[in-house]
């Protein structure tokens, strides 16, 4: 299973690990170090060269401005592993009714992520005869699982979105997968909303909702 052929092998592979992971998150009692701050030089280095650059980046910003989500959960609760958990089964919960109301419509919708993942894996020979369905499956699957490696301490991964920044209009958008945030790192980027934190003396960067990049079509780069 290293190596794929077919798209629909890899949609197997890629749910499987989703649901593997899953899993182990749900199972994580609460002693992840996940540093959504600065990151140290050993954690840099670590997360591979060819992200560096762009990291640094987008983690220098982020440390003067953005504020993490889920920032200081209460003493043993891990908040973000909670959210995450939640988003994820919401979302694997849309992603099984759109597969079945196109493939199987006489099927019924099930309650757990574990048990949508394995309706999704069980319908996908007739998933991967719609282009558009698989493509869907396997983008929504890179997304949720991005966040699930996120909650269990994996680092972050920076994606370079296509578009520009509706503001800015540079090339200068971020996503960040484990947060399904998406931030403009122009340090120049300045909107006409006085009330706005770009304005400030530290920038706060503007940012988005993942959901709001994922319009059909929208294509990304790594
Ligand atoms: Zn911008
Ligand atoms: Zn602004």
């Amino acid at each position: 299973m290293s190596t794929h052929h077919n798209p629909t092998d890899a949609a197997y592979t890629g749910l499987a690990r989703l649901r593997d992971d899953y899993r182990l998150l749900t199972e994580a009692d609460g002693h992840i170090r996940r540093t959504p701050g600065l990151p140290t030089p050993e954690r840099l280095a670590a997360a591979g060269r060819a992200h560096l650059t762009d990291r640094a980046e987008t983690l220098g910003l982020l440390s003067r401005g953005l504020k993490p989500l889920g920032a200081s959960p209460a003493p043993g609760v891990d908040l973000v592993r909670v959210d995450i958990l939640t988003d994820v089964a919401l979302a694997l919960g849309e992603l099984e009714e759109a597969v079945i109301e196109r493939v199987a419509p006489t099927l019924a919708t099930t309650d757990t992520a574990a048990r949508r993942i394995g309706t999704i894996i069980k319908l996908l020979p007739k998933v991967g005869a719609v282009d558009d369905l698989l493509a869907h499956v396997r983008a929504e699957t890179r997304r949720l699982h991005n966040r699930v490696r996120y909650g269990l301490g994996e680092t972050e991964e920076v994606r370079t979105l296509a578009a520009r920044c509706p503001i800015c209009g540079a090339r200068s958008l971020r996503e960040l997968t484990g947060r399904d945030l998406v931030t403009c790192v122009n340090i120049a980027c300045r909107c006409d909303d006085d009330l706005c934190g770009c304005r400030d003396e530290t920038p706060t960067r503007h940012q988005w909702a993942g959901a709001d990049w994922r319009t059909p079509g929208m294509e990304m780069t790594a």
